[in-house]
């Protein structure tokens, strides 16, 4: 019981963070949908937060996303994919996942191609460039856009990235608003953007955000091996 009450104290904090940076920003925080990121934690989990009405949840492994959404297909949440996908597991994470967070290359593009199914996908910017994390380089994002466009079964919400070391997040992040101001040139509609995790989502938020990708500070530490 005290487990839960200090989960509910965490939702509710971030909730109340969410609320300040959104009036510091003059934006209505209506606006914004908090996605709350439980890999590593188990379905009771998801449960009680859905007990405390969060209806968006973020994985970032297949398996473990597949598992939960098979014990949970009794709730009404919608699943959020916000890690690296391999092309040969894209169509069983579109299975489950309404929205994929970290679409990045041509091959998994293809391999969402559908005539029955629709999948709501954000293009990731990789915003440290030379690393080897996920996304496209910045110079990239329309070329990988334009592929989207013209894919059946996919659609465009717009541009996500993780703000990376060794740069303030509110500059990283006023990168990514400028990549989605040049994807909202060629797709109006794809105006959303995926930002902002437990120590930088106020930043994200005075930079556009309109999806925050929040894990820790809701769900407390998680256990790798779990
Ligand atoms: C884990 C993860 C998050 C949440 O991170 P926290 O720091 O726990 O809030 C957000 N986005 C992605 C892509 C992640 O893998």
């Amino acid at each position: 019981m005290t487990e839960t009450l200090q989960l509910r104290e965490r939702l509710n904090s971030v909730r109340a963070g969410i609320n300040a940076a959104a009036a510091a920003a003059g934006r209505d925080s209506s606006s914004i949908t908090l996605v709350v990121v439980t890999k590593f934690h188990p379905a009771p989990l998801v449960r009680e937060l859905h007990d405390l009405g969060v209806r968006d949840f973020g994985e970032n492994r297949h398996q473990e996303a597949q598992a939960k959404s098979t014990a949970l297909s009794d709730l009404d949440l919608t699943w959020h994919f916000v890690g690296q996908l391999q092309s040969k597991k894209a169509r069983q994470a579109a299975a489950y996942a309404r929205v994929i967070h970290s679409l990045d290359r041509n091959s998994v593009i293809d391999a969402l191609s559908s005539d029955e199914r629709h999948t709501d996908v954000f293009v990731q910017v990789n915003l440290a460039e030379g690393t080897g994390r996920g996304g496209v380089a910045e110079a990239d994002v329309e070329t990988i856009a334009d592929r989207i466009l013209s894919t059946p079964g996919l659609n465009l919400l717009g541009v996500m990235a993780v703000a990376p070391l060794g740069e303030t997040p509110r500059r990283a992040f006023a990168r990514l608003r400028a990549a989605s101001e040049r994807v909202i040139r060629i797709a109006p509609k794809a105006r959303f953007i995926s930002a902002g995790m437990s120590g930088d989502y106020p930043e994200a938020i005075l930079e556009g955000a309109t999806h925050l990708r929040i894990g820790s500070a809701i769900t407390g530490n998680r256990q790798p091996d779990g």
